[in-house]
């Protein structure tokens, strides 16, 4: 991943949730999530209730501004939005480029918002419009994969025909794995599709012979953050990659928080075995290689940077182009964006409030 000492290609979330950026100082939940289920419950799937399409947007463009800083160009993202599915990654996308930020995205497929799911039910009209919103945008020529939230919010139907959909656009899909509790059994109906091509994000309850096909992305931080167990990464025979899950993208963060917590369980462990895991994020999105980043730091060597923090870029080239220069950006306005997703930050919380 180094060109030079202080220098390296673009950095690569492998897994992020835009929709998220404007969640912070979000109003509380009307009690304290004890568990997995309610932290998605009063939470995450309440926010995503709230979206609209504009709210998506500045929550989007945040999310890539904040990716610049910590100098990751390349945006692999998840997203939902029931109430504002059509157009929503095309959104998405435009605000990405907006930035410079190469993004690949994806609509998370889902049949939870239906009073009476099982997972042996007709496929909802929720999940068509996730599906067809998916179709519509690779079609059109965006860049991205097929999403599937995870199999316990997927009718097998559902399953079904996004990984037929997956086959037929030539693309991957991207979809939580055995996250915590509530995915412990269900991540089994996955087995009969996945295929090398797919990113199965977490993966903390799989067991060693799980048998999927794909690519793992561990995410240390959010996993600590929801309490769901450690992945125990190292034990994999698939490829790992590692992502934010929506905390930002500041990938050397990440990075060390990783290394801190594999040397929790193995103290043996080396700060190379979290890098590869960075190294195989650039092979999930091979253009991070023509951008470059120089850094503040002289020795971007994974022996100095996991016990480094506070690095910043300095310079920033994405396809040749200059972003960044000596730590300033040249033609992004940090503040404006800064100032209207506050806007619709306010304007998301309202309408969060508004939501039994
Ligand atoms: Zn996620």
């Amino acid at each position: 991943m180094d060109l030079n000492a202080n220098q390296t290609f673009g950095l690569v979330c492998a897994h992020h949730h835009l929709y998220s950026s404007l969640a912070r100082g979000m109003p509380s939940p009307d009690k304290i999530p004890k568990s997995f289920g309610d932290i998605l419950n009063l939470v995450w799937w309440k926010l995503d209730r709230a979206l609209d399409l504009e709210t998506i947007e500045w929550s989007a463009k945040l999310g890539a501004l904040e990716a610049l800083e910590r100098g990751t160009t390349c945006i692999i993202d998840h997203h939902e939005s029931p109430n504002a599915i059509e157009g929503s990654l095309s959104i998405i996308q435009n605000a990405c480029h907006e930035l410079g930020v190469r993004v690949n995205t994806c609509y998370g497929i889902t049949d939870r918002n239906s009073n009476d799911f099982s997972t042996n039910m007709a496929m909802t009209e929720e999940a068509r419009r996730g599906l067809e919103e998916n179709r519509r945008f690779l079609q059109e020529g965006g860049e991205g994969m097929v999403g599937i939230h995870a199999a316990f919010t997927c009718t097998d139907e559902t399953l079904n025909t996004a990984a037929q959909l997956a086959v037929d656009m030539d693309v991957g899909v991207h979809v939580h794995v055995a996250e915590g509790d509530l995915d412990a059994i269900s991540w089994k109906r996955l087995q009969q599709h996945a295929a090398d091509d797919w990113i199965l994000v977490h993966g903390v309850l799989l067991p060693d012979n799980h048998q999927l096909r794909g690519t793992i992305v561990h995410n240390p931080r959010s996993n600590m953050n929801n309490g769901v167990g450690y992945a125990k990464p190292t034990r994999f025979e698939n490829l790992v990659g590692l992502g934010t899950d929506g905390i930002g993208a500041d990938m050397l963060e990440e990075f060390r928080i990783g290394y801190a917590r594999l040397r929790e369980f193995n103290v043996e462990e080396s700060p190379e075995t979290v890098w590869n895991m960075l190294d195989v994020n650039t092979s999930l999105f091979p253009e991070c290689r023509k951008d470059k980043v120089t850094w503040s730091y002289e020795e971007m060597d994974p022996w100095h940077l996991a016990f480094t923090s506070g690095i910043r870029p300095v310079d920033i080239e994405i396809d040749g182009k200059p972003i960044m220069k000596s730590g300033e950006f040249l033609d992004i306005d940090s503040a404006e964006i800064r100032a209207k997703a506050g806007e619709a930050a306010d304007k998301l919380f309202n309408k969060m409030k508004e939501l039994v």
